[in-house]
């Protein structure tokens, strides 16, 4: 099945984007989300993060200690790529385990991922999507929407590629500015990806 990426700064509206797609049929795998939830279901991966990081990892009623895992991998990067040598694998698993119960009817499906091109992500999908936004607009939904401050959500910002690396990378684009409807957009694209797997499974 045709396999489209999306991914965005924080605070771009990827997740508002993708909700537009979903509107219109298309089921969307939301990465982030999966790999909260697998690092306290996934038995694989829970192991993987005991040996590494320690049993304190995890509470005695199986909850994820963030504060320890957080501890050990902010600021250091070493830790860090250790973190997501674990996690990304078994979200790639997670992946196919969705993708195989998708209905076979669906014409293509959308993985959206924050880390899509700081991880291998992008190169398991067949086409990608970045969503940008201007920074003040960023700021702005994202100190509303978390009710944190600029500081810190710049901060998170620090840690992703920045907007100009990930343009270099990706092959559509939507813009989620205060004067570009991103219906029009996501509708147009939706057009294209159609007549993509239209055409493959001819
Ligand atoms: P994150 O990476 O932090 O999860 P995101 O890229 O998924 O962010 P969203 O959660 O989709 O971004 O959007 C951030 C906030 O901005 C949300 O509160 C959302 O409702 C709002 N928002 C996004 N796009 C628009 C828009 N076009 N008009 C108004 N509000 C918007």
């Amino acid at each position: 099945m045709y396999k489209v990426g999306i991914t965005g700064g924080i605070g771009s509206g990827k997740t508002t984007v993708c909700k537009v797609f979903e509107v219109l049929g298309i089921p969307v795998f939301y990465a982030d989300a999966v790999a909260k939830e697998i690092m306290v279901t996934d038995k694989i991966l829970i192991e993987g993060i005991k040996t590494t990081f320690g049993n304190l990892s995890y509470f005695e009623d199986g909850r994820l200690n963030n504060k320890h895992i957080a501890s050990i991998v902010f600021n250091n990067e070493s830790e860090l790529i250790k973190l997501n040598a674990l996690v990304h694998p078994a979200v790639f698993r997670a992946f196919d385990v969705w993708e195989a119960q998708v209905s076979p009817e669906v014409p293509y499906t959308l993985k959206e991922a924050a880390l899509l091109f700081e991880s291998e992500s992008y190169k398991m999908v067949d086409t990608t999507i970045l969503v940008t936004a201007p920074l003040q607009i960023k700021l702005d939904r994202v100190t509303a929407r978390d009710g944190v401050a600029t500081d810190q959500v710049k901060a998170r910002m620090d840690k992703q590629l920045s907007d100009d690396e990930k343009i270099k990378m990706a092959n559509h684009f939507i813009i989620n500015d205060e004067a570009h409807s991103i219906i029009q957009q996501v509708l147009a694209l939706h057009k294209q990806f159609l007549e993509i797997a239209a055409n493959s499974h001819s």
